[in-house]
């Protein structure tokens, strides 16, 4: 297989200030005096898109993190969303983000949507930096997306191949 670059670094970067823009707007009129939003990133794919996009709101945040896998080795989904780890903080109150680095088939939110909504949070949405509408199994509302893609394999930016990838800056696609 070979790796073909498909978004580079900058655009990455301004899809990001894209969306920490937006965010930060409307977080600015939704929280609380003293009040934070709760950021919660799903590991392993969102950690790198996680890092910069928090680094670009400017209203208070708090950080936390789930685990799900829905990719076992290799480049097909199993169709199965496993929950490996739930956020530490209490979702009851709270206004909840939601960062994952693409939405495929809509299984991943729609598990979380679900899963973190049951437990009270004062709002619950999500943002994606990409998204392949091509692909949706179930169908799903997304806060704040950065652009649709074709329905390629991704790597790089957080996106692996059998762990393979996930520190490149831009994203390719394997072919
Ligand atoms: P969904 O549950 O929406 O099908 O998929 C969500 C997760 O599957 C993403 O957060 C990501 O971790 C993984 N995924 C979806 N598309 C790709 C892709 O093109 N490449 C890689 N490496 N992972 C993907
Ligand atoms: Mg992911």
């Amino acid at each position: 297989m070979k790796v073909h670059p498909f978004i580079n670094a900058e655009e990455i970067d301004r899809l990001n200030t894209t969306l920490a823009k937006k965010i930060s707007s409307d977080y600015q009129n939704i929280l609380a005096e003293k009040e934070s939003l709760l950021v919660v990133i799903t590991l392993k794919g969102a950690l790198l898109f996680g890092a910069d996009l928090i680094r670009k709101l400017t209203v208070p945040i708090h950080v936390d993190f789930v685990r799900l896998a829905s990719y076992g080795a290799g480049i097909k989904s199993s169709g199965e969303v496993r929950f490996l780890k739930d956020i530490e903080s209490s979702p009851e109150g709270n206004h909840i983000l939601v960062l994952d680095e693409i939405i495929d088939s809509g299984r991943t939110w729609d598990f979380l949507r679900k899963r973190l909504g049951a437990a009270n949070p004062k709002s619950l949405k999500i943002c994606a930096l990409l998204s392949k509408p091509s692909r949706r199994e179930i169908e799903v509302t997304i806060d704040y997306l950065g652009r649709e893609v074709e329905d390629k394999f991704l790597v790089g930016y957080g996106l692996d191949f059998n762990e393979d990838y996930r520190n490149l800056k831009e994203i390719s696609y394997l072919e």
